[in-house]
């Protein structure tokens, strides 16, 4: 892959980890950034010590302090500027999410463009962040609710959305009017060293403390932040282990959480299901990014009747998936992220073994040309499972599905939520009844729950996230906004009397 458009981002052969508003002279250690590709070298990225960490946070302090007075439509036009940055460089930031993060070159330019899409979106929100007025139960009196900005929000990434994950957090926050300071995942800091820049151009030296970043050690770097008093919010999004971790740290501190954490998500397909359609939901869904997506479909809850049917179309749907270099065009699964994650697909395959599931297809490494031997490619796999099986209910990052056969629609809803996960789940089926259940009360568990469509992809302009070991948060669309706010009651009396709520009489 052509690598010229590294420049045009202003990614350098060494690059600090650090930014406060200007670039830190980063000394805690050089961080060789290889492509998943080919396991070649992209970049050197100095990451940032404590002492960094406190200057990035004491600078998004300062920031915030005027911030917070600049009236929300005007934030939002930097935060325009932002997305019209985001445009301009579409295709060198889609570019750099293949060579740095793998994935293929379509969904690279995706994650682009929600970048973009969550700007537009936060742009319009700068002109709506609506209150309420309340009836009061005292004459001449009135209430009201606003919304005010909340402080700075640490934003902790992973590595599969190396980029939006960043702009659904920043683009909001910063409209309401908090700063950001963000700690990408160390195997892709390259891509928020890159839109960092970006933003920081927009908001030029008066501003620029906006958008800190910071590499650093979790175990140092990421342990002051998760403690740090400033970062009013940690929003972190990663593996349940992490969340374990870091969650009840910051709730000591009584900060504010919003934890995105993994998935373990089910289609289930009924035998009224247009077949067609759910091949190819099922396909996206589960080889799409590896099936390193925290939406990714990782089992199949399918009736009986159409059991062979279905797994023979998906057989032969994976068959004709290219797996290789994601920079190709007609490339359709790309690497797993490093060797570590290729690692842990072949454990995984051991274990699925032990414990008494079929390979149907895959399981194996990819082979692939000698160029890209320096990555991890896999097979993509279709396992013949059952439930009892204690690895169906892990998330295991790879592009691993788990075909399941029920008898009937509840005991495959019963599975939907028989997982310590509670993120996305679908239902395909034609029938009103079964759909509308799925959705209700006594439906999937999910945070998100859809009908015949897949369990990955959402837009940006509904609330994203889930429960259970997901983590609870929400973020993105709807009103997610309320997050990265502080919400204040007022009630005003402009009479001359004093009377009490509740009726009370102190006194007189
Ligand atoms: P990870 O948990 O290894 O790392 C995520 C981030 O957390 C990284 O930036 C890492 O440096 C940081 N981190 C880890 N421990 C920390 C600590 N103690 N203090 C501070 N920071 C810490 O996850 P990953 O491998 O990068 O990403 C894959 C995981 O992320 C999967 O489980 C996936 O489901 C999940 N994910 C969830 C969502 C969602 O919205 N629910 C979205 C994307 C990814």
């Amino acid at each position: 892959m052509n690598r010229d458009f590294l420049k045009d981002l202003g990614i350098e052969a060494n690059n600090s980890g650090a930014f406060d508003g200007k670039w830190l002279p980063t000394k805690a250690g050089q961080h060789p950034i290889r492509s998943p590709i080919d396991g070649s070298l992209i970049a050197n990225v100095m990451a940032g010590d404590v002492d960094d960490y406190w200057r990035c946070s004491k600078a998004a302090q300062a920031a915030f302090l005027r911030w917070r007075e600049v009236p929300p439509p005007k934030r939002g036009d930097y935060v325009r500027r932002m997305g019209d940055a985001f445009r301009a460089k579409k295709e060198q930031l889609g570019k750099l999410i293949t060579l740095e993060g793998g994935k293929i070159v379509q969904e690279g330019l995706g994650e682009v463009q929600e970048c973009i899409d969550i700007a537009d979106f936060a742009v319009g929100l700068s002109r709506q962040l609506y209150g309420l007025t309340i009836a009061s139960e005292r004459p001449q009196h009135h209430m009201r609710e606003t919304w005010h900005p909340l402080g700075c929000v640490g934003v902790i990434t992973a590595f599969n959305f190396p980029m939006a994950v960043w702009a659904w957090n920043t683009m909001l926050a910063l409209v309401c009017g908090d700063p950001c300071l963000w700690k990408p995942s160390h195997r892709t800091p390259l891509c928020a060293i890159a839109l960092t820049k970006l933003a920081a151009e927009v908001l030029g030296p008066e501003w620029s403390a906006l958008v800190p970043m910071i590499l650093g050690h979790d175990s140092k770097v990421g342990h002051a932040m998760v403690g740090d008093p400033n970062m009013v919010l940690i929003s972190a999004t990663g593996s349940t282990r992490m969340g374990k971790n870091i969650g009840p740290r910051v709730a000591e501190r009584f900060g504010r959480s919003l934890l995105e954490l993994g998935g373990n998500n089910a289609i289930v397909v009924l035998a009224d299901a247009d077949l067609a359609l759910a091949t190819r939901a099922i396909l996206f869904g589960a080889v799409g990014t590896a099936g390193q997506r925290c939406t990714s479909t990782r089992r199949l809850l399918i009736e009986k009747p159409i059991y062979d049917d279905l797994v023979g179309r998906l057989i032969k749907a994976y068959g004709q998936c290219k797996v290789g270099d994601p920079s190709d065009g007609k490339t359709l699964v790309g690497p797993l992220i490093d060797q570590d994650a290729g690692k842990t697909f072949d454990e995984a395959i051991a274990t699925i073994r032990q414990q008494g599931g079929e390979i149907l297809c895959g399981g194996k490494r990819a082979k692939v040309p000698a160029a890209l031997q320096g990555g991890a490619y896999v097979e993509p796999t279709i396992v013949r499972a059952h439930a009892g099986m204690a690895i169906v209910k892990e998330e295991t990052f790879a592009p691993i599905l788990y075909a399941i056969p029920v008898k009937d629609a509840d005991e495959a809803l019963h599975l939907n939520n028989d997982v310590p996960q509670g993120l996305s789940s679908s239902i395909f089926t034609s029938n009103v009844r079964e759909a509308e259940r799925f959705l209700s009360a006594a439906g999937s568990d999910c945070g998100i729950a859809n009908v015949n469509i897949g369990t990955s992809g959402a837009e940006i302009g509904g609330a994203f996230g889930g429960d259970k070991e997901t983590g609870g948060g929400r973020e993105s669309g709807s009103d997610c906004w309320k997050i990265y706010m502080r919400r204040q009651t007022s009630t005003v009396n402009w009479g001359k009397a004093l009377p009490l709520a509740q009726g009370i009489h102190f006194g007189d």
